[in-house]
């Protein structure tokens, strides 16, 4: 047997860890325990071997895996992550796997010959050997050796007791026990298990609504059909019914109990129309046709569906992954952050029954774990999750879908900083399956791609029923300034939309990207502003927590009556967020019952889709919120959108702002007549010239983009070239610019053929978290050039001594903030 098995443990150093194999041998892909400095680590077993390392080997602790959790594709895609980004694979791993919350530490303890020879003595001379300890001390270790010399023996070996055990029974301190363990009396192990009990809900499931029903029979009935046929039996028991109603059902076969893994509960809103219900249009047919005979063919392909706002993308996505579970294969669909809603959760479980999971962000660790266990056995061939989905275990997978593919949410902002399109597409090649990107303003990547034909291009431009888009309407707020002398948060001409939307009852929804109720204090003596103790960013004011908030740390401090810095009584709070604007819609339209949806309303899915429902039934008349209203729904009433700022990113140093915004505002500008009132969007902007504002009220993702590439074509930026940002960061401001110094200077004196080094330059937000921060930016057209670039100024870091977590590579960044 192999004697040695390298070991990918999530810590920040770029290796593998070598170890000695015990008695049983790890499985490739298998989660084992080992030794690693003063702890005790999983990490992946990656490959077992007699190749001798030259330093001395600790002993593989445990294995804890009979089979692998990580499949060879998966592993191999881990790698490619690792490589791409610049990322250690253990951490890779510990991402693509969400098992954490199944292993459970342990340390446990067993009597030896010693510590029986030890009480053997002492039971025959009535006193222990004479020693420096107390009468105290040595009364509980001879409980403690009483303890264990009592336990049975099973098969031959007497079992070891875990510490917690002996601790309460024996009172004795840890000192006492590694005491022990030095005079050898009694061994300290590691009995770390994996826990696999997956603890099953029972659900009730509508099979029939058929024949004569008693009242109490009649409600049950109609609540598990309101639900979309299935509803935990808890809750139905909470119903008051009596609780033989259920049992009587299940008997006339109206119902049928199953056992499931605790999943995503159900919602319990009104029933939607099942996603099938009509008949796709021709576009939608050719599209769904051009999926089918992608998947058919069984071999690697992308597809850029390019559908704008309403053009029915949903129903095409479903009916390719019922073709995919009708076929007996697997497929994923990936959702932004927010999409996904218990209400979408009850349509797929009408759609695919038993064989769907659903990985949220709300899921508890232990339910991620069971929903994971539930893919990997095969019992959910159709998997609908948010950006780590994409590592989900399926088998025999024909098709991964990204969603509004172009949504920051699929970026993660920490190690690995993946982003799952990119590995949706890497994944569904290694696997020779289908990768869909969709949306109604993909990426400048993506479509560049598609044009140069590393996907195949197809759109849905009409909406369904041949609904028209929204006309758009621009607001100049500077003449709105010079024709009213003050500085306007709605303009006469949205302010008179709105009345007009409310006096027909009609439905009316305004963005504003931005939280709080004043974005900025401002002290007019000496013209300071209240900032962040931990960030060089200015507090918010929350009108109705009373509180000013730094929205990037979380620090909390008071609303001042006096400037801080000079006591002056002159503070004036300046500028606007959503909770300010709520509130003026009220004084403007007292009799509008408003509502707010941004991240202070809104702590769970819950409350979006309460919200939203609200405005569905038609029990709210004006919606305000920050971009969290402009994504995805589909809430036929609303007929106008007026947009109050939505552009400041505008002003950022940021390459890629002129392609969110364009973004936003065509998705925000899509909420707008999708029933059968055509709808208005009234845009309000200060950059009434610029391109991205333009472009997106006339609908033109065309003539966007073209204008777009030509900027990132001349500035030499994605997808011109492959960009990284390298971030160094020290809570010491002296250590922070010695390091970039350090870089600098190694990236001057070394050539870098075919790349581009920016910086160092102070980080747009030169302080966060209390970490000062200075950036590099590398650019190249070649992306192994730009990585190999990266991997030597990694290098050259460690020989310098600068820690691996103060050196942030970011490839592929999404922001240079
Ligand atoms: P998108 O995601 O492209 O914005 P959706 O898939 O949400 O659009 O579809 C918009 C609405 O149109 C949904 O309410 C959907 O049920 C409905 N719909 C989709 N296809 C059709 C069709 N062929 N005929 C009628 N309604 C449709
Ligand atoms: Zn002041
Ligand atoms: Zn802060």
């Amino acid at each position: 047997m192999p004697e040695f098995c390298d070991v990918a443990l999530a810590v920040p150093l770029d290796m593998v860890f070598t170890y000695r194999v015990g008695e049983i041998a790890p499985v490739v892909g298998g989660r084992v325990l080992v030794p690693f400095r003063q702890q005790r680590l999983t990490g992946i077993a990656l490959e077992v071997h007699d190749r001798k390392p030259s330093v001395t080997t600790k002993n593989i602790l445990r294995v804890l895996d009979a089979t692998p959790v990580l499949d060879e594709q998966l592993l191999r895609l881990g790698r490619w992550i690792a490589d791409y980004y610049l990322a250690p694979l253990g951490e890779v791993f510990r991402t693509m796997l969400p098992l954490g919350a199944e292993f459970k530490r342990t340390i446990a303890y067993r009597i030896t010959k010693e510590g029986r020879m030890a009480l053997h003595l002492a039971g025959m001379s009535g006193s222990p050997a004479r020693s420096h300890r107390t009468p105290d001390e040595e009364a509980v270790e001879f409980r403690v050796l009483d303890y264990l010399a009592a336990e049975e023996p099973e098969q031959g070996e007497v079992p070891a007791v875990s510490e917690q055990t002996l601790r309460s029974t024996t009172h004795a301190a840890k000192s006492i026990l590694s005491g022990m363990v030095r005079k050898k009396w009694i061994v300290r192990e590691d009995v770390s298990t994996v826990r696999d009990a997956i603890p099953k809900i029972r659900i009730a499931l509508l099979k029939s609504a058929e024949g004569k029903l008693n009242d109490n029979q009649q409600r049950l009935i109609e609540t598990l059909a309101a639900s979309g046929g299935r509803v935990p039996v808890d809750t139905l028991q909470s119903l008051d019914v009596p609780r033989t109603t259920l049992a009587t059902l299940v008997k006339r076969g109206l119902v049928e109990i199953v056992e499931e893994p605790a999943a995503f509960a159900v919602s319990h809103s009104k029933p939607r129309p099942s996603p099938f219900e009509f008949e796709f249009n021709p576009a939608q047919r050719s599209a769904l046709n051009r999926l089918q005979e992608a998947v058919y063919a069984r071999k690697f392909s992308g597809i850029l569906f390019h559908g704008i706002t309403g053009s029915g993308k949903t129903a095409v996505y479903l009916a390719g992954m019922r073709a995919v579970l009708d076929a007996g294969r697997s497929a994923i669909l990936l959702v932004p952050e927010i999409g996904l809603t218990p209400a979408v959760a009850a349509d797929l479980h009408q759609i695919f029954g038993e064989e769907v999971a659903i990985l949220h962000s709300a899921l508890s660790d232990k339910e991620r774990a069971q929903q994971w266990h539930r893919i990997k056995s095969g019992e959910a061939r159709m998997v609908v999750g948010t950006r780590s989905a994409v590592f989900a275990p399926v088998r025999d997978l024909a098709l991964i879908i990204v969603d509004e593919e172009h949504d920051s949410s699929y970026k993660q902002e920490e190690t690995p900083r993946y982003h799952a399109r990119d590995i949706a597409v890497m994944r569904a090649k290694m696997a020779n399956a289908v990768v869909v990107l969709g949306s109604a303003t993909p990426s400048l990547e993506s479509y560049f791609n598609a044009t140069k034909n590393k996907y195949a291009l197809v759109e849905l431009l009409d909406r369904v029923e041949q609904r028209p888009l929204p006309e758009v309407e621009i607001v100049d707020m500077r003449l709105e300034f010079q024709e009213t002398g003050r500085e306007q948060v709605i303009s006469r001409k949205l302010a008179a939309e709105i009345q007009e939307r409310l006096d027909r009852k009609e439905q009316v929804m305004v963005l504003l990207n931005r939280r709080g109720y004043s974005p900025v204090v401002l002290c007019r003596a000496c013209g300071e502003t209240l900032q962040c103790r931990n960030c060089a960013i200015a507090l918010t004011h929350h009108k109705r927590e009373h509180k000013m908030i730094c929205h990037y740390c979380g620090y909390l401090a008071p609303v001042p009556k006096a400037c801080v810095h000079c006591g002056s009584e002159y503070v004036y709070f300046l500028g606007t967020g959503s909770e300010k604007l709520e509130d003026l819609l009220h004084g403007m339209f007292p009799q509008a019952r408003i509502a707010r949806l941004d991240r202070d309303t809104v702590r769970g899915h819950e409350d979006f889709e309460r919200t939203l429902n609200a405005l569905d039934a038609g029990e709210l008349d004006l919606l305000v919120g920050t971009q969290m209203i402009a994504k995805g729904h589909d809430i036929h009433g609303v007929t106008l959108v007026g947009v109050v700022g939505a552009d400041s990113a505008l002003g950022l140093p940021d390459f890629r702002a002129a392609e969110r915004t364009f973004q936003l505002l065509t998705q925000v500008a899509g909420r707008a007549g999708r029933g059968q009132t055509p709808g208005k969007v009234v845009l309000q902007t200060y950059f009434e010239n610029h391109y991205a504002v333009q472009y997106a009220a006339r609908h033109d993702f065309a003539g966007f983009y073209e204008k777009e590439l030509r900027f990132r074509s001349w500035m030499q930026y994605p997808p011109y070239s492959a960009l990284a940002n390298v971030l160094i960061r020290s809570g010491k401001l002296d250590e922070a610019l010695q390091w970039s110094g350090t870089l600098g200077k190694w990236f001057d004196q070394n050539r870098h053929e075919g790349v581009r080094v920016l910086g160092p330059a102070a980080a747009p937000i030169l302080r966060l978290k209390r970490d000062y921060r200075y950036h590099f930016v590398l650019k190249s057209p070649s992306r192994e050039k730009l990585n190999t670039t990266l991997r030597a100024m990694m290098a050259h870091a460690a020989t310098q001594k600068i820690p691996r977590t103060q050196v942030i590579v970011d490839v592929d960044a999404l922001w240079l903030m």
